[in-house]
């Protein structure tokens, strides 16, 4: 059986494309299930709740299973033990940083979510798609293209987007979408060390190994309210994990832009990258939403790889 799974710290892309996803492999006769690595986040549980659908289980190992990787392709942010795995196929929209001793099927497409690939994979083998699967694969790329504000959003996102809403019947997307990002932005009840593992992927850069969270929120200063204490943890967890960096991102969605909370070794190559001063650990990003088209790609040139 077909172990399908998003990245560690799960968001609605990850979650949803793996349900999608097993769905499809079995209507094509391949037995499959989903899984999550971690735990759901508000956003994901409403979605999930809007379209009658349940929580996949927690991979508890990935070990000596064959599995499918959607929404991600680096080692870091999969399943703990996941070079024990067999790895059959990889379905992502990320940046590839993947090397296997054996052939698989990998496909990646510079989308906006892994949903849409998963949608046109639909709709290329004339698959039927049952409304709560159009439901939770919109959703997911109304999150991921943060309602098709993000630059990385493309025009096949929003061509799938419509006919997805079309057979799940949402006839306003961009209020489901704000529903959705106000549930996202519901963290005055989560402790600092939640908020920073709020959303969070590993990156090495020159082997400097830098923790890099997003939270993104319709209304930023609920949380910037609490820079005091989350830098404190940010600092705690910065120490207890050996990383050169602790980077939290607060991405305001209706200011289309993120204030960066930075702890470092070194802050420069960060000013660098961004082209800007932080003050006390903070500083203004104008325009920035996505992290894997405006945050990353930076610091790589920066470190240098
Ligand atoms: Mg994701
Ligand atoms: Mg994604
Ligand atoms: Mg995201």
């Amino acid at each position: 059986m077909l172990h399908v799974f998003g990245h560690k710290s799960p968001d609605t892309d990850s979650i949803c494309s793996a349900i999608a996803y097993a769905y499809l492999k079995n209507v094509i006769g391949e037995e499959a299930k989903a899984f999550r690595l971690g735990e759901i986040n508000n956003e994901t549980k409403l979605v999930l709740e809007k379209f009658e659908m349940d929580a996949p289980p927690l991979l508890e190992s990935a070990a000596d299973k064959d599995v499918v990787l959607v929404d991600h392709n680096e080692f870091d942010q999969s399943a703990d033990d996941i070079e024990q795995a067999n790895i059959v196929e990889v379905v992502d929209h990320h940046k590839i940083k993947f090397g296997w001793d054996r052939p698989i099927y990998f496909l990646t497409v510079p989308a906006g979510s892994t949903a849409t690939i998963i949608a046109n994979k639909f709709f290329q083998k004339g698959v039927k798609m049952p409304e709560n699967i159009a439901g939770i694969l919109l959703s997911a790329i109304l999150s991921d293209t943060v309602i098709f504000k993000s630059p990385t959003t493309t025009s096949e996102d929003k061509e799938m987007a419509r006919k997805l809403a079309e057979i799940a019947g949402v006839e306003n997307m961009e209020a489901w979408g704000i529903e959705m990002f106000k549930a996202k932005s519901a963290l005055s009840e989560k402790s600092a060390r939640d908020l920073i593992y709020n959303d969070y992927k590993v990156y090495e850069f020159a082997g400097k190994r830098v923790l890099i969270d997003q939270l993104e929120v319709v209304d930023g200063e609920e949380v910037l309210s609490r820079k005091d204490e989350i830098m404190e943890e940010m600092k705690k967890v910065k120490e207890e994990e050996g990383f050169f960096a602790v980077l939290v991102l607060v991405t305001d969605i209706m200011k289309e832009g993120s204030t960066a909370l930075l702890v470092a070794d070194d802050v420069e190559p960060f000013e660098k990258a961004f082209n800007v001063k932080f003050e006390n650990g903070q500083a203004w990003l104008e325009g920035v939403m996505s992290r894997k088209k405006q945050v990353v790609p930076p610091l790589e040139t920066v470190f240098g790889e």
